[in-house]
């Protein structure tokens, strides 16, 4: 299987600078999610991968082979679109077997592959079955069997999961990623949807405005994010962002809070006293006291949503300044009772307010 490397890859269409000079790679074998909000480039990175979309600037490579100027076609993708994309009146084998056919395989030979990508996928039972009357898990495994059994370079998922329900979701998420892995098909997934991407991909591209934030392991993104962007965009609920005031000895100066730096990140910002920073803390770094303890800060509960095992608390420190955190629940914390916040000193990030950066992540 071959890697994918964008070059310089740029995409404008009139005004609009929908990818910006992006350089990044999938690795062969590898399952690489890209993942920002709406509008950010996503479709378009996967279109020009999937040679849909001319690149603007940039050269788009599979292995050593430059791709850029090559039709679809000849490119030796599949593609699997969130709204599969079958054809309704064809049965779970014609569809699977399409591909093959418009390649002129038929026979013996092509009848053992369909026979072995539905086995994979547990739709042998279907096979011959209409598509338009399974559910949308079942029609979008068929999708994904079409799209793996002519043994493609690469696989492009565009949002495969958005249809579903949400079974269906964990389900097909899991089931996705296994064949990958059994396949070691090269893939790139789109997805807004931060959960699919972390379950799924081996590695995760975050964009923002047509440009990459970060790439990196689900958990390197979690515990070392770039930049503001990403720190807000990874984890649910998302990160606290507070201003601070670098204070002596290692203490930070919010409003209404104030916290005593570990020994690495005060080493790190000696020098900087009075300056300005964003503290990113994530809500399952704070722990909440009784009000007679003492902690970093102090205030309100404003209100409590329960989540099974976890509570998500939002605490009133001051009049503009509200911190969530998750606890293990279910607790007794109730709207308007008074808390003592305490914050993993360890965990927190540390922030540049002009340009977004995390002054612990090399750029
Ligand atoms: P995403 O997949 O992350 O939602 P897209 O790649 O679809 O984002 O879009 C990126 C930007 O490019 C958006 O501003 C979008 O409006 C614009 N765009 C996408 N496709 C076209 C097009 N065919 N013509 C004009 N603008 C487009």
């Amino acid at each position: 299987m071959s890697s994918i490397a964008f070059r310089s890859v740029c995409k404008r269409y009139g005004d609009v600078d929908a990818v910006k000079h992006l350089d990044l790679s999938c690795e062969s074998g590898e399952m690489l999610a890209l993942l920002g909000p709406s509008g950010c480039g996503k479709s378009t990175t996967l279109k020009m991968a999937a040679g849909i979309e001319d690149v603007t600037a940039g050269e788009i490579f599979f292995g050593e082979r430059p791709v850029t100027n090559l039709r679809p076609g000849e490119r030796n993708i599949a593609m699997v679109f969130e709204d599969y994309a079958l054809y309704p009146q064809m049965t779970v084998w014609e569809n699977v077997a399409f591909p093959l056919k418009v390649r002129g395989l038929y026979g013996q030979p092509a009848a053992q592959r369909i026979g072995e990508v539905l086995q994979l996928l547990g739709l042998r039972q279907l096979a011959d079955r209409d598509v338009k009357g399974l559910s949308g898990g079942a029609q979008q495994r068929v999708a994904i069997g079409r799209a793996l059994v002519r043994d493609p370079e690469v696989i492009l998922f565009d949002e495969p999961l958005s249809h579903l329900d949400a079974d269906q979701k964990v389900q097909l998420r899991a089931e996705i990623k296994r064949l990958q892995k059994i396949r070691q098909v090269t893939s790139i997934l789109v997805t807004h949807d931060q959960t699919e991407a972390i379950a799924m991909a081996d590695r995760v591209a975050v964009m923002n405005h047509g440009v990459l934030q970060q790439v990196g392991a689900p958990q390197d993104l979690y515990r070392h994010p770039a930049n503001l962007f990403v720190a807000n965009f990874i984890g649910e609920p998302p990160m606290n962002l507070l201003e601070a005031e670098i204070g002596e000895g290692g203490r930070l100066q919010g409003d209404n809070w104030s916290v005593v730096l570990d020994d690495r990140r005060s080493g790190m910002l000696a020098g900087c006293r009075g300056e300005t920073v964003v503290v990113g803390i994530r809500p399952e770094h704070i722990a909440i006291l009784p009000p007679e303890q003492s902690g970093d800060a102090r205030g309100a509960v404003a209100y409590r949503e329960p989540r099974g095992d976890a509570d998500v608390i939002t605490v009133s420190v001051s009049d503009g300044t509200k911190l969530i955190a998750e606890i293990p629940g279910p607790s007794r914390w109730r709207a308007g009772d008074m808390a003592v916040l305490q914050f993993s000193a360890d965990r927190l990030h540390i922030f540049d307010p002009e340009n977004g950066r995390n002054l612990e992540v090399a750029p």
